[in-house]
């Protein structure tokens, strides 16, 4: 018998009618023949007003009685919505997380799912019923409430259609699908057919808060088939699949997506010297908080600066603890904050050139000034004052065209990647750590080098005319990372291949001409290092451990940058073999 999972987010459950609405759904999928198992979201703004109550009380209340508290939302939605179906004629039975068995470590408000049985609700199922789960919630060892983090009843969904090997997952939610960026501070933004996972994965983590990131690297794991669709739309009206399809081949840029409350830290004049970054980084992972868009400069006079940005919540908590490294290793720690960050996302941007100068057009024409920015195969971010963000959103937007439907469709064999699905003792295998880290691949690059204009002009447009120089010699540029300058004086370092460094070194000595900038800098042969898997920039230590290992084996990271699918680091060619066969060894229990 098919079995399907139906999440309804807050939203759809935001009065009786739409309670009634979404029982009558999954009435409907069961009379079809399926077994239901429906993930419920706390009724409308519930956990906001929630967070609300709690802040009236203290500034920082214990993260155990947070989830204590947050976790009492869907719990009021879950029994609303089984006397529904009762009423409406049917039998259902709701269950907490706990009662369905969803395990998590002990990492309150963001906690990880370890495990899920599933006998509880096949039970139930069998006899007929309706599951209706709380979604969000788990309990540790100890039978301690835990929640997963916001938004997070999208990963309880996705993670029960795992474990039952459902045939589908519906998100039903107040949007008709996945759209190019969100409909709502760009209103042409265009419904997607389809998504792949990696784009949604980074769409999901740069701010795309229509899906929680963590629910697609279920999905991407498990190969569980995803469905985003109106809650509100009384006819079977296709959302969008998020799947192993991206939506077209020939697009390079897919979607966009903003994250608004961004803060840097930057710490400056910390020794050049291996190991430097594990202390910090190591730390943060400690704490739990999630880092991106690290920025390091090239040292001089044995000191180097390096910044990062955190999310303004984990701000207070990420400056005590790079405050004690820097106490330790010396260095002073700065901060800003009222700071987003604009993405492009598309898997057609690894192999097509021109996308970095466009992006970077398109914001200094509208007057933004970029403040660092940090790639991936496929992404590029941008760091700009917040109050600037919705504008450099629709920017880009409109620079790629989103709102146009794609001229060419995808399907297999056209590059895109297909999953094979796996085997159900496989997946039972990798479900006794559900939400443990996997890494699928370590690789060496050494076809690249790097070019770096330092003391760059903190001001629109310099980034643009620099990449517009670039690309007009159909440079393919792989890693760009920028910031972290002193005075106000930005540095810019890339990678193209190498037999292509010559010329790019000529391009960007030009460029510093004209702008008044530079001196230029190069290295025409470095080599990248990459560790591959699934929601690895959200798993806080894999950033760490790569440190740790690197530096235990006496090697300087020189660039690096992050994505949910993969972290590069830059170091010196002769380092590579190196510093492959320690990141080999310190990743070795978590090779998938
Ligand atoms: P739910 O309560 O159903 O989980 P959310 O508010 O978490 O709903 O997510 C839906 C919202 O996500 C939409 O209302 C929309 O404003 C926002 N959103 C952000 N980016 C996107 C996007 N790329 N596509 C669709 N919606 C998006
Ligand atoms: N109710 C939780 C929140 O608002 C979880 C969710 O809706 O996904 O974050
Ligand atoms: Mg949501």
């Amino acid at each position: 018998m098919s079995l399907i999972v139906q999440k309804f987010g807050g939203t759809s459950v935001a009065t009786s009618e739409k309670i009634m609405g979404a029982a009558r759904k999954a009435i409907r999928a069961q009379q079809q023949g399926h077994q239901v198992v429906m993930v419920v979201s706390a009724m409308g703004k519930q956990t906001d007003v929630l967070v609300d109550l709690a802040r009236q009380i203290t500034e920082q209340p214990p993260a155990r009685e947070m989830d204590m508290l947050l976790s009492t939302g869907e719990q009021v939605s879950v029994a609303l919505m089984a006397m529904a179906i009762h009423a409406l004629g049917g039998q259902a039975v709701s269950l907490t997380g706990g009662q369905i068995g969803i395990k998590t470590d002990s990492s309150h408000t963001k906690a990880r799912i370890q495990s899920i049985s599933s006998e509880r609700m096949r039970k139930h199922l069998d006899d007929g019923h309706i599951v209706i789960a709380a979604g969000f919630q788990g309990v540790d060892d100890d039978y301690n409430i835990t929640t997963l983090g916001r938004g997070g009843s999208d990963t309880t969904a996705v993670a029960l259609a795992a474990v039952l090997r459902a045939d589908s997952c519906e998100i039903y939610t107040d949007v008709d699908g996945v759209f190019t960026t969100d409909p709502r501070i760009v209103p042409s933004a265009r419904k997607m057919e389809r998504v792949s996972h990696d784009e949604m994965l980074e769409l999901a983590s740069l701010g795309a808060g229509v899906m929680h990131s963590r629910s697609i690297e279920f999905g991407k794991k498990f190969d569980v088939p995803i469905h985003v669709r109106n809650s509100a739309s009384f006819s079977d009206e296709p959302g969008s699949i998020i799947g192993n399809l991206p939506e077209s081949s020939d697009r390079a840029v897919s979607g966009c997506a903003l994250t608004k409350n961004e803060a840097r830290i930057s710490l400056t004049g910390v020794p050049d010297k291996p190991g430097t970054m594990h202390r910090i980084f190591s730390r943060l992972a400690t704490v739990n908080i999630a880092v991106d868009m690290i920025v390091q400069n090239i040292g001089a006079a044995g000191v180097a600066d390096i910044a990062f940005t955190v999310l303004e919540t984990d701000l207070p908590a990420a400056l005590k603890t790079v405050g004690e490294a820097a106490r330790e290793l010396g260095g002073e720690v700065s901060h800003d904050a009222n700071l987003s960050k604009v993405s492009v996302v598309g898997l057609g941007m690894a192999t097509q050139t021109g996308v970095a100068d466009r992006m970077f057009r398109a914001l200094a024409d509208a007057r933004v000034n970029i403040q660092a920015i940090s790639t991936s195969q496929i992404k590029i971010s941008a760091l700009v004052e917040r109050a600037q963000g919705m504008e450099a959103l629709r920017a880009v937007h409109d620079e790629f065209e989103l709102e146009k439907p794609p001229q060419s469709r995808a399907s297999f064999g056209d590059g895109a990647t297909k999953v094979e699905r796996p085997s159900p003792v496989d997946v039972v295998s990798r479900l006794q750590r559900m939400e443990d880290l996997t890494i699928d691949d370590i690789r060496l690059d050494q076809t690249q080098g790097r070019i770096t204009i330092s003391q760059l002009p903190d001001s629109p447009g310099i980034a643009a005319e620099i990449f517009e120089a670039v690309a007009a010699e159909s440079l393919l540029v792989d890693m760009i990372v920028q910031g972290a300058g002193r005075d106000g004086l930005a540095n810019l370092s890339f990678t193209v291949p190498r037999d292509a460094v010559l010329q790019a070194v000529g391009v960007a000595m030009d460029a510093a001409d004209r702008l008044g900038c530079g001196p230029v800098s190069s290295d025409a042969t470095i080599a990248i290092l990459s560790v591959f898997g699934v929601g690895i920039r959200t798993h806080v230590g894999v950033g760490a451990r790569m440190f740790k290992a690197l530096s235990e084996a006496g090697i300087n990271v020189e660039m690096i940058n992050t994505s949910e699918v993969r972290v590069n680091v830059v170091v010196a060619a002769d380092k590579g073999e190196a510093g492959l066969k320690a990141l080999r060894t310190a990743f070795a229990d978590v090779m998938g």
